[in-house]
């Protein structure tokens, strides 16, 4: 059995900076992630992360933007912590070495992101996540923080209602091990591969999502999946924001920059209106046939110098998975799935919460931050760029909090049992031989997810979507795998997050028909308006044997009160 004070789930940015700070604060720590640590999601940011250090810019200014952006159902007390005290972590990462773009006068250079007309997106080139896991994760290596590097979690450990640790599979031996620990920090990702395609890395599979509600936890605003305006058709690749913030148009096939349509209320910003807007116009002109392919087109050619100088990943993108040069012609992009703005319910301070009957109180030990979780600073729409500063702000301060309780918190003692019940488990996939593959399944769960839980829904799509699912969760019991040994088993681990991802599916569906409105990236098309009157509210999912299980929180306001929304 192995023992640490702090046992932090995933390497992504908010698993670093959670270990990170842990550490700092004094605990024993260990981070582990199923992939080597630089690989994680993270890397693939992009087009940056924001922070209100610009003269002409203030918190408040980025703080109101996030709660109009998150269409009035942020928590207003996290999004407050996520723009202020963002800034002093921008400091931070840059004395920590992270090289950001500059300008000529030798300042931070800030590109302009979706929500606002202000340029506040700190960058470094469009390679921003993949620098700043590097340099965080040389500062991890420089306190000698404890990394399992290819560790795969099986589940959480739970002894009354206390977290205290987890099982994990150590993958180039295949070796199932006890991590023991006072205090757990789910920094697992979003869980984008549960839709096809999705601008998601094959690994973010929702694993930490289902590992918490199945340990007890509840699940908020599981109903808001982020579709991002351009991605490419063919694969789900992610062309930034950042090329809209610098300028670039959207055409439809009349040549016609729509966004400046009165009819999508977003002439001021346009292009640059929030991810939301821009989806469901987009999604709007190829439903209407002035799609073309099932696109819309990205017209970079006017800020072709922009585009050399700082977009190099997004032309290289363009030109190997589409076959176009941006500089030179209109690339086809449409709407795909990105983000989570729902997760793990969690305080400012990164604590998970049980249902106890009546409500929600504390779930000791467990801890969650990142896209996991959901301290709810991206309500119904999160703005791009404020998902890295998420992971920072929240990361810190859920490892400082974790570290704490892990002082104030006596040792329990443990019995290995849980060993054979995961055991039995694997043993169980590899007895079947059947026909049925876990990639068949993943397909058509994605597959179902994109049709029915996309931009738009209705409540007959979705009750046909949960049928659906339905169906595919009763055949998972019969998956078989090809590789039945136990070194780097691939195949085991895809097996295992499959299962993840269905109760991920499950909880979405069920989240969408409980919100009867629309809201951010919620649109229901049988509910057209938003209704602050009913459903100014959180909805939040937990697990019973029957099912999942619904219920509400109020949304926290503490200066913004809901408005129409304009851009
Ligand atoms: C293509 C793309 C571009 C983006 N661009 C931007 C951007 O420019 N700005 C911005 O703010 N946001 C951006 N985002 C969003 C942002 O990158 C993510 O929300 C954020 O990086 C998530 O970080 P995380 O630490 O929560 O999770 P991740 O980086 O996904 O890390 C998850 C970690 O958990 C580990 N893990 C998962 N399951 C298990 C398990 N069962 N056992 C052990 N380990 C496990 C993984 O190995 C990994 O280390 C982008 C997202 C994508 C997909």
């Amino acid at each position: 059995m192995i023992e640490h004070d702090v046992l932090v789930i995933g390497g992504g940015l908010a698993g670093m900076s959670a270990a990170l700070h842990a550490k700092q604060a004094g605990a024993d720590v260990a981070m582990l992630s199923k992939v080597y640590p630089t690989r994680s999601h993270s890397a693939a940011a992009q087009g940056g992360i924001n922070s209100a250090i610009g003269v002409e810019d203030s918190w408040e200014v980025h703080a109101y933007e996030t709660v109009k952006g998150s269409d009035f159902l942020g928590d207003q007390d996290a999004i407050e912590i996520l723009c202020r005290e963002g800034i002093e972590d921008i400091f931070a990462l840059e004395h920590y070495g992270v090289i950001f773009d500059r300008d000529d006068e030798g300042l931070i250079h800030m590109r302009g992101f979706g929500g606002t007309d202000k340029s506040r997106t700190c960058h470094v080139g469009d390679m921003t996540g993949q620098t700043i896991l590097h340099v965080i994760y040389e500062q991890l290596l420089r306190l000698e923080v404890q990394s399992y590097n290819e560790w795969f979690v099986t589940t959480l450990l739970m002894e009354d209602g206390i977290c205290y640790g987890a099982v994990a599979m150590e993958m180039i031996s295949g070796k199932l091990e006890i991590i023991k620990a006072k205090s757990i920090i789910i920094c697992t990702g979003g869980c984008g591969r549960v839709y096809e395609p999705s601008t998601n890395g094959l690994i973010v599979t929702g694993d930490g999502l289902s590992l918490a509600y199945r340990a007890g936890a509840v699940l908020m605003d599981m109903e808001m999946v982020q579709y991002h305006p351009t991605t490419l058709p063919a694969n789900g690749f992610l062309i930034t924001e950042g090329a809209r913030g610098e300028g670039a148009y959207l055409l439809n096939a009349n040549d016609e920059r729509f966004m400046l349509d009165p009819r999508y209320e977003a002439t001021t910003l346009a292009e640059k209106a929030s991810r939301d807007v821009v989806s469901r116009a987009e999604t709007i002109e190829i439903r209407e046939g002035r799609g073309i392919n099932g696109c819309v087109l990205l017209d970079c050619r006017h800020i072709k110098d922009r585009i050399l100088e700082a977009f190099h990943q997004i032309s290289e993108l363009a030109k190997d998975y589409a076959g176009v040069d941006i500089t030179n012609e209109p690339l086809p992009v449409c709407p795909g799935m990105h983000y989570l703005m729902g997760g793990i319910k969690t305080d400012i301070d990164g604590r998970c919460y049980r249902y106890n009957g009546e409500g929600i109180d504390p779930l000791p030990g467990l801890y969650a931050a990142g896209e996991a979780a959901c301290a709810s600073a991206h309500g119904a729409n999160r703005l791009g760029g404020n998902s890295l500063l998420d992971c920072v702000v929240f990361g810190r301060r859920a490892g400082v909090h974790a570290a704490q309780y892990a002082n104030d918190t006596n040792d329990v003692n443990i019995s290995e049992q849980v060993i054979q019940t995961e055991e039995q488990k694997i043993a169980d996939i590899f007895a079947r031989a059947t026909d049925e593959r876990p990639a068949t399944l993943r397909l058509e769960m994605g597959n179902i997810m994109h049709e029915f839980t996309g931009v738009f829904r209705d409540e007959s799509g979705l009750l046909e979507s949960q049928r659906r699912i339905g169906l595919v969760r009763e055949r998972y019991p019969q998956i078989s795998v090809d590789d039945k040994g136990r070194v780097f088993n691939t195949d085991l681990v895809a097996a295992l997050e499959l299962n993840y991802m269905l109760d991920c599916a499950e909880v979405i569906i069920a989240s969408c028909l409980a919100r009867q409105e629309s809201r951010g990236a919620h649109t229901r098309t049988d509910h057209p308006k938003r209704d602050d009157e009913n459903w100014l509210k959180h909805v939040v999912i937990y697990r019973t044997d029957e099912g999942p299980a619904i219920d509400y929180l109020p949304v926290i306001i503490t200066k913004w009160q809901p408005e129409l929304r304009q851009y």
